[in-house]
């Protein structure tokens, strides 16, 4: 028997729990008792479905068993046990190397805390215990292994005899220290107390042998102590109690349970209909990211039972895409067992199901926005980018559903707005919904396209992300106001006096704008008049559908197009580098290229976009200043 090591990434979260400092170690026994569930509802699932498996309904149980004399603490279950390989790869190995990742992130930060707030697994027993030996018998199997290990050092593998199919964990519970009261943990008060607190709802009995104490046979008032068989959990699952009955921390620590994310739910949401289709769901709205939320790795899904046992782990079809970040569980007398993932799929009842779920999650969001804003901002913040890309995709499908639950940044009020909002303060003579796009809220403040429309009193929505113009362009209009980007060719606010005006400059300046135009050919489709820039020399406008900031984002995908927007260079008159520029056009053309270039240049830059020649812009610089 040799022994073997963790691998790398197992070894770092065994050292995590072993010195964890954490003062709520007593979450193991939620974990290990979990697994065993997790066990026997494989086990219970084949049987139901696998004629050639016959079991009795007793025949499922977890037990916990303490030996104060030997310090060792017992959870024996009948699941569906693990093979030597499975042993290998399930015990020696954690599957989820992501999460890893983010909790030793997250633990550098806010210190050992970070430990009991989410499920760490099977090795939160080394937590408590020195030594951690697991018995196991897989279904189907003739060998039985045992496991062994005394923390990070590594562990062995050896065959060993057992009867039954299913596992049976012991742990070496660790000495009591000064700081640290381990004895606790073979208290059978105590046990009792962890088992009703984390592990109250699991569909299997928990037994324990419990002391109790009756009279004393022919004596009245001696009592004698006698041992018990009892079981200590109530096996209502949550979903399946009064909502009444409940409360938030309950939602919690069942989320915690559940291992649906590592912080605590944003918002829960607990639904029992009893109508055409009858079914019980709890769904909760997470308060952070997942890690991996925005990857493709990410998969979406609730958990769907079929009258209290487990059948899928995701059911993707429960949710919509732009959901995807709902965590929880369905669980309905309706479907029926044996169901195949394909036949699912066409499920009347699954869907109906499917549509009463995405309802109330709207319902919810909508509530949140209106109750509770703050935290819906939270919300949106983690996962507004999700609902954005559900109005853009399926051709604009879901749009009505959405549109009402984003948010943007609003200039005039410096903080998120909805688009009610920004439409509830339009002056009257105000006709688009304007918007500006850039990398950053600050970058974009100092647009000088923005200038025209900040002066007349408009508000504007900041667009930081990437799908921001694109679900936009999906939208169309809100509330039948048309929405308009800041850098676009005609901005709908001139006065006809104005107009007149500029009309009259650009037949002035008519030849040196063709001129300039020819300078630039292939580069700008235009050059004219600016009718929005007071302070700034030039910018860049669009014309037609795609606008700079889509160039950019469609420049960056993988198969590139080469799309580009049709740009015009804007100049700014009123600037004193116009009269510059006009003199160079009368006596030395040379001069003229040269201002041309620069201009076009900073109007580059001030968009984001690279310069196409940064050695001859810089060049071209040096020439100005000498
Ligand atoms: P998780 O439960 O989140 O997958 P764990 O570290 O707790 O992570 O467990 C790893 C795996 O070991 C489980 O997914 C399961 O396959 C297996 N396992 C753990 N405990 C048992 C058990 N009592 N019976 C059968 N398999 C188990």
């Amino acid at each position: 028997m040799s022994k073997k090591q963790f691998k790398a990434e197992s070894k770092r979260l065994l050292d995590m729990m072993i010195n964890s400092i954490y003062s709520q170690k007593e979450i193991f026994l939620r974990e290990l008792i979990s697994n065993s569930s997790d066990a026997i509802d494989k086990i219970y699932y084949k049987a139901l479905t696998d004629d050639s498996l016959t079991f009795e309904k007793d025949s499922y149980y977890i037990k916990v068993e303490a030996n104060k004399e030997n310090r060792t603490l017992t959870i024996t279950d009948t699941g569906i046990g693990m093979t030597q390989e499975e042993l290998e790869n399930n015990l020696g190995t954690i599957a989820k190397s992501g999460s890893l990742a983010f909790k030793t992130e997250n633990e550098a930060k806010d210190g050992h805390d970070i430990i009991g707030q989410f499920g760490v697994g099977f090795y939160s027993a080394f937590m408590v215990a020195d030594v951690v030996t697991v018995i196991t018998k897989a279904l189907n199997s003739d060998t039985a292994y045992k496991w062994e290990s005394h923390g990070a050092a590594g562990y062995t593998i050896e065959p060993f005899e057992k009867e039954s199919v299913g596992t049976e964990i012991t742990l070496k519970i660790k000495e009591s220290t000064e700081e640290e009261n381990y004895d606790e943990y073979l208290d059978e008060y105590r046990l009792k107390s962890i088992i009703r607190k984390y592990s109250d709802f699991i569909r299997y009995p928990i037994k324990m042998d419990v002391t109790e104490s009756r009279p004393k046979e022919g004596s009245e008032n001696e009592f004698e102590s006698y041992q018990e068989e009892q079981t200590i959990n109530s096996m209502v699952p949550i979903w399946r109690k009064n909502k009444n009955e409940l409360t938030t921390e309950d939602y919690e620590a069942f989320y915690q349970e559940k291992h649906y994310g590592f912080d605590k739910p944003l918002k829960h949401i607990h639904i029992s209909v009893d109508g055409t289709v009858r079914y019980n769901a709890i769904l909760y709205i997470p308060e952070n990211i997942p890690f991996d939320y925005y990857s493709k790795e990410y998969e979406k899904g609730l958990e769907l039972y079929s009258n209290g046992v487990l059948i899928m782990n995701k059911c993707a079809d429960l949710l919509p895409d732009y959901y995807s970040f709902v965590k929880g569980l369905v669980d309905s007398e309706d479907l029926s067992l044996n169901i195949s993932r394909e036949m699912l799929q066409h499920d009347r009842q699954l869907k109906l199901i499917a549509k009463n779920i995405k309802n109330k999650i709207t319902n919810q969001l909508k509530t949140l926005l209106k109750d509770e804003r703050e935290k819906y901002e939270t919300f949106f913040n983690a996962f507004g980018r999700q609902l954005k890309y559900g109005v853009y995709s399926d051709f604009g499908a879901n749009k009505d559903v959405l549109k009402d639950l984003l948010m943007f940044y609003s200039s005039k009020e410096q903080k998120m707005v909805t688009l009610a909002e920004y439409i509830s303060r339009m002056p009257e003579d105000q006709t688009y919904i304007y918007y500006a796009s850039g990398e950053t809220n600050d970058r974009i403040e100092k647009m000088p396209q923005t200038e025209l429309v900040l002066d007349k009193g408009y508000e504007i929505l900041y667009f930081t992300d990437e799908v921001d113009e694109f679900a936009i362009k999906m939208l169309m209009s809100y509330e039948d106001k048309e929405f308009k980007s800041v850098s676009s060719g005609d901005l709908g606010i001139e006065s006809d006096d104005k107009q007149a005006d500029s009309d009259n400059e650009a037949a002035e300046n008519k030849e040196l704008f063709t001129y300039m135009k020819d300078v630039l050919a292939g580069k700008v489709k235009d050059v004219r008049i600016s009718k929005r820039l007071k302070t700034h020399p030039v910018c860049l406008s669009t014309e037609g559908d795609v606008t700079i900031e889509m160039e950019k984002i469609l420049k960056a995908m993988p198969n590139n197009q080469h799309v580009k927007a049709d740009k015009i260079l804007e100049i700014n008159t009123n600037h004193e580098v116009f009269q510059s520029l006009k003199a160079a056009f009368e006596n030395d053309k040379e001069k003229a290229d040269l201002y041309t270039n620069l201009l076009y240049n900073q109007a580059l830059l001030i968009e984001g976009l690279p310069i196409e020649d940064p050695v001859e812009f810089t060049t071209n610089m040096c020439k100005v200043m000498v």
